[in-house]
Parts: C-alpha cells; structure tokens; sequence
C-alpha cells in the first residue's frame, strides 16, 4: 500500500468522526422541513456505510460475531427511516420490529465481546458489576420502566417500551463488567462503549427531560442527535486500525481494579437512599415507590454483604498462602538443600543459643567437628552423584542415632558440625564412635571434640575443635581426638 495510501487508512476513523460529529452539530441547528428529515436518514446510514466498510476490510482477521454489528446498525436505521416515514408513529408500531431485530443482534454481539474481552470469571468482578447494576436497575426501574407500564394501554404494548429500557439495563451491566475488568482498554472498543453509553444517554434523557422543555426544537434535535450519534461512533470504532483487535481481550491484564469503582459503587449503594430522600420530597413526605425501593435496597445490601464475604475470604487465604511461603522460605534460607541439615547460617545462631543455655542451666556443652575422610577419592572413583548420595545418607543415619536435643548442621563440602548439650567430652566420643558405626559404605571420618571452658567465645570453642579435626586427620584419619588431649 502506499505511504499516503497507509497513512489514509490509519487516520480515516477520526476524520470520519469529525465529519460525522460535524454533521451532528448541523442537524442540531436544522429547522424543522425536509433537510433535517434527510439528514435523519443519512446520519443513520453513514453509520451502517463506515461500518460495513470496517467489516469488509477486516474480513480475513476472524471478525466472528462483530458481524452482528452490522445487522444491528441496519435494523436501526431501517427502524428510524420507518418512524419518519410513518410520521413518527407510536410505539408499539412497525418500527418495533426492526428495533428488537436490532436489539437482539446487539445483546447477542456484547455479550460474545464481552466474554471475549474478560479474563477468567472472578466473584468479587461479578458481584460488583451486579451492585453497581442493581443501583442503575433501581433507577430504571422507578423513573423508566414504571411510567411506561402505566402509559402503555395493553399488556403488550406495555412489554414492548419496556424492553427497550431492559435493554439498555443488560448493556450497561456489561459496560460495566467490562470496566471493572479493564476490558475497555483499547480507542476502538471505547468507541463501541461509548455507543453504547450514548443509547442509554438517550433514553435517560428522554424519560428525565420534561416534555414541555422537548417541545423546543434545538433541545429535541440536540436529543436526537445523541441517538443519531450510536451510529457515528460504532462507524468509526470500525473504520479504526484496532477494529480487529476487539476480539482479541484486552491486553491489560492488571488484577488490580480501576479507580473508577470506588465511586460506581458508593453511588449503587446509594441509590435506594437517594430515591427515598428525592420521592419524600417531591411527594410532601409520601413515598409512593416505597416497595420498589426497599426491594432494591435488600438486593443491593444482601449483594454488597455478600461482597465483604468474598473479600475476608479472599484476604484469609491470602494469609494462609503468605504463612505457607513463609514457612518455606524460613525452611530454605535455613536448611541446607542436599542434606535438609540446618546451614551454615543458622549453625551460628544454634551454637550461640547452645552456649547461652549451657550458661544460664550450668550445662557441659562440647562441640564436634566431623570430616568425611578421602571423600574425593570416592567422588573419583564412583562419580559425584555417589558421593551425593552418601553424603545424604551418612548424615541421615547419623541424625537417626543423635538425641533429639542434639543439632547436626553441615559446616561445609564434606564437613559436619554437631552440639551436643550436656556432654563431656569423653561422652561426645562415645557418641561419636556411635556415628562411626552407622556410616555406611565403609566410609569412615575424623572428627574433632571441644568441651566448652564456660568462658571462650563462640568462634574460640570451634577453632579448639577444627584444631582437634586437624590432628585426628594427621594421625592416621577415621578417629575422633579431644581438643588439648594427644592423639591416639
Ligand atoms: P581428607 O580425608 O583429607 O578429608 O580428604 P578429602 O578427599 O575428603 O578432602 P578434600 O578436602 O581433598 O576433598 C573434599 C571433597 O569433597 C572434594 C569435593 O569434591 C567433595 N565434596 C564437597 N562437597 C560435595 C558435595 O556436595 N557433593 C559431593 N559429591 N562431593 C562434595
Ligand atoms: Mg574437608
Ligand atoms: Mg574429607
């Protein structure tokens, strides 16, 4: 394609909406004849024009269900073209027809998107979307529904304007869905939002606006013109570079939720009071709604409790999860990874609470040292992985014939380190040659035994017992020798 070509193509959709809106302003200001009645039929049309051009174009890319637009936005234009043919006849009439055609490709089109454009379902999402609805829906219901009921003269007719508002109902919950999941996260799906905000503007402003101030015609045109606009901003939505991507979901997936909520749900929340307040004004302290109201209000209470529910219970296993990981990595910055024998690390804090106690409860406390003796000639000769395994299981058979109030820790490679609360130093070698006797594979060591003098440090008392390792190895290995005693 070439570059101005391209360049065309990327910048169509907003000069669109710009000619479009342009066109919008001109139909607000439109005296009533003729013209206005034609730019009634264009409008519409140049929205159904832009948008099959969107679809056509977008054509390879798996449009699936986004060619419901189309049939939608054709049905309405139909629909209207019918009314000012028929002088804007009431409703129910022929242009009902083309309208729930419209509508029901709407609904089915939104919600494929919707699910389309949502990450996996969450209750605490759901719950919200349901009370900021439910707020909505109250209001709806008092200052749509009911008044269209009772002004509609059959049990059908009152059915059919009542759908209308039941539509907009089910569009906005998933508008909101949609937002609470920052599935509106792209310029062409805000532009099918804001469509679909524009019709709820419409109808709103047609059930809250009295009908003298309608009789005005720049205000009636100015109405008109939002409802015209649903075609003006789904047209651009297609003709833009990311039409496409409507299908594909958002790709902002944070899990955390948008600003906005905060407020949508303060104002659900407050839209049962808010009605009783603003009926017993107007009705001189009556509340004629008052069954409508408080049902909403026990749908909106029972929802938001239902939603403190699903937070304790998302925030309690939460916890658990972080007193889980927790526990894990306490057990993996303090163990070590082949042996599971407490570390090097933790080996300092273990002696130093070993020495305090034995001060504290006068307890002889003796330390050994133990060296795996010509380990790398095993490793040589039977692989590495061998002397894997032997190191596990000599530590695991030595830890078997240890007391419980005993801590073995590997100090290093091959190295053990054992405290042994309330033994002496002839005692810790019989203990010792205990452990001689469980290692297995014939493997032998040497070790080195330090009683502590009641007064040296820490670092003192396992110097005095490497020392002692020292001439265990040089007098011939596979003995244990008492720090300050001649080896034998
Ligand atoms: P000595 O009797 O003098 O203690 O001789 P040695 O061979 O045991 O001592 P040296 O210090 O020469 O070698 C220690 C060996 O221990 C070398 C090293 O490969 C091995 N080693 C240290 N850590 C590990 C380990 O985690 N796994 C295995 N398989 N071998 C280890
Ligand atoms: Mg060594
Ligand atoms: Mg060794």
């Amino acid at each position: 394609m070439p570059a101005v070509a391209k360049k065309l193509t990327v910048r169509a959709w907003w000069l669109y909406l710009a000619v479009y809106v342009g066109g919008l302003l001109a139909y607000v200001v439109l005296p009533a004849g003729p013209l206005l009645g034609l730019a009634f039929v264009i409008l519409p049309w140049a929205g159904v024009a832009a948008l099959v051009v969107g679809l056509v174009r977008n054509r390879r890319r798996g449009l699936g269900l986004l060619w419901l637009l189309a049939v939608y936005l054709a049905a309405g234009a139909a629909g209207l073209f019918v009314m000012l043919s028929l002088n804007m006849p009431p409703s129910p009439g022929p242009q009902d027809l083309f309208f729930v055609l419209g509508n029901t490709a709407q609904i089915t089109c939104m919600v494929w998107l919707a699910r389309r454009r949502m990450p996996a379902r969450n209750r605490e999402r759901l719950l919200d979307a349901t009370v900021i609805s439910s707020g909505f829906a109250l209001v709806v219901a008092i200052f749509l529904i009911k008044p269209a009921i009772a002004t509609a003269g059959s049990v059908p007719a009152a059915m059919m304007v009542a759908l209308y508002p039941m539509v907009d109902l089910f569009i906005f919950a998933l508008l909101i869905s949609l937002l609470l999941s920052r599935g509106l996260g792209t310029t062409a799906m805000r532009l099918v939002a804001l469509s679909q905000l524009a019709l709820l503007v419409f109808d709103c402003a047609y059930a809250f606006i009295p009908l003298q101030l309608l009789e005005n015609p720049v205000l009636f045109n100015l109405t008109s013109a939002v409802s015209l606009s649903v075609y003006g901003l789904l047209g651009a939505a297609a003709l833009h570079p990311g039409f496409a991507e409507l299908t594909t979901g958002s790709p902002d997936n944070r899990p955390e939720m948008p600003w906005i909520r905060t407020p949508l749900l303060w104002a659900a929340v407050m839209a049962g009071p808010g009605l009783l307040i603003f009926e017993a004004w107007r009705y001189d302290s009556r509340v004629p709604d008052a069954p409508i109201i408080a049902a909403g209000c026990v749908l909106i209470f029972g929802l938001v409790v239902g939603r403190l529910q699903a937070l304790v219970t998302r925030v309690n296993s939460q916890a658990r999860e972080l007193a889980e990981q927790s526990e894990r990595l306490n057990q993996l910055a303090s163990c070590d990874g082949l042996t599971g024998l407490v570390n090097r690390r933790t080996w300092d804090d273990v002696l130093a609470d070993g020495l305090e106690r034995a001060r504290r409860h006068e307890l002889t406390t003796t330390v050994a040292i133990l060296d795996l003796d010509h380990f790398k000639e095993y490793n040589d000769t039977l692989g590495h992985q061998a002397g894997d395994r032997l190191l596990k299981s000599a530590t695991a058979a030595w830890r078997a014939e240890l007391r419980e109030t005993d801590v073995l820790a590997r100090y290093g490679g091959e190295e053990f380190i054992v405290l042994l609360p309330g033994c002496d130093g002839p005692a810790a070698a019989e203990i010792l040659e205990g452990l001689r006797g469980t290692t297995p594979d014939q493997q032998t060591f040497s070790a080195g035994i330090a009683t502590w003098d009641t007064t040296e440090s820490a670092d003192d008392l396992v110097a005095r017992a490497d020392a002692a390792l020292y001439s265990a190895k040089n007098a011939g290995r596979d003995r244990s020798v008492l720090a300050g005693a001649v080896p034998v």
